[in-house]
């Protein structure tokens, strides 16, 4: 329900917490990070309050300073800690947070299963990072994740909001929105995104709020907007003149 990422020279962690109990009014039934730190994936999730996983992540602190978090309202499998996001694929090289709906689910993690792909979860969103494998390892070694999403969005039918880190790519978080509410905070030499604007308010004020049917690479420099073929589009920021 809520999605916060960040990419940047900051730790991580902080900001997507901070963000995520700004979305708290939203409502949620779990929560998630996946962080990359030195190119490798770690998430920690589980069911329950935000104050869960910041026990979790104290306990077991994750350093990095690109990662992705969530907050979940479950529609398609119960609040559970394995149902909570980020989903990631069978290696684990992939990280998704998602919010909506993929009506298609069923088919396409049938279709998945029959090549070889375990599922960890009854969400509708595991889809996604498994989809985007089989789409990555199918280049052969051309290694374009981005091609990989496209690849993935163009076998989804539904509602999304999503945030994609990889070890594939680390250098980036790659976003995507149809129907689902999604915004890029821009920095200076760090971005943000979010579900909602109050989530990166505190860290930036101009923001480019994503169309249905764009997606974008995020780096720490830069912000690359396209549509779903991969075109670019030209988007002008938006300056937040309100306060929280
Ligand atoms: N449909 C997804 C799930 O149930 C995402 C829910 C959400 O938007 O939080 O896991």
């Amino acid at each position: 329900c809520g999605i916060v990422g960040y990419i940047g020279k900051q730790e991580a962690v902080p900001v997507l917490l901070d963000g995520l109990k700004r979305l708290e009014y939203r409502g949620y039934d779990s929560a998630g990070v996946s962080v990359l730190n030195d190119g490798k994936l770690t998430t920690k999730k589980s069911v329950g309050r935000l104050s869960k996983i910041e026990e979790i992540l104290t306990a077991q602190p994750l350093s990095g300073s690109v990662g992705i978090g969530h907050t979940r309202w479950a529609t398609h499998g119960r609040p559970s800690d394995r149902n909570a996001h980020p989903h990631y694929d069978c290696q684990q090289k992939i990280a998704v947070v998602h919010n909506g709906i993929i009506e298609n689910y069923i088919q396409l993690r049938e279709e998945l299963q029959e090549k070889g792909h375990i599922f960890n979860s009854e969400t509708d969103t595991e889809v996604l990072p498994h989809l985007i494998e089989e789409y990555y390892q199918a280049q052969q070694g051309r290694g374009d994740l981005e091609a990989a999403v496209r690849e993935a969005l163009r076998h989804v039918e539904g509602a999304y909001a999503m945030v994609v880190i990889s070890e594939y790519a680390p250098d980036r978080l790659i976003v995507a929105r149809k129907s689902s509410p999604l915004i890029i905070g821009l920095g200076r030499g760090e971005n943000f995104v979010a579900s909602d604007i109050p989530a990166v308010l505190p860290y930036t004020r101009e923001i480019y709020i994503l169309e249905d049917g764009e997606m974008a690479v995020v780096r720490a420099g830069e912000v690359r907007v396209t549509d779903f073929a991969g075109e670019p589009v030209t988007k002008r920021p938006f300056h937040v003149e309100w306060d929280l």
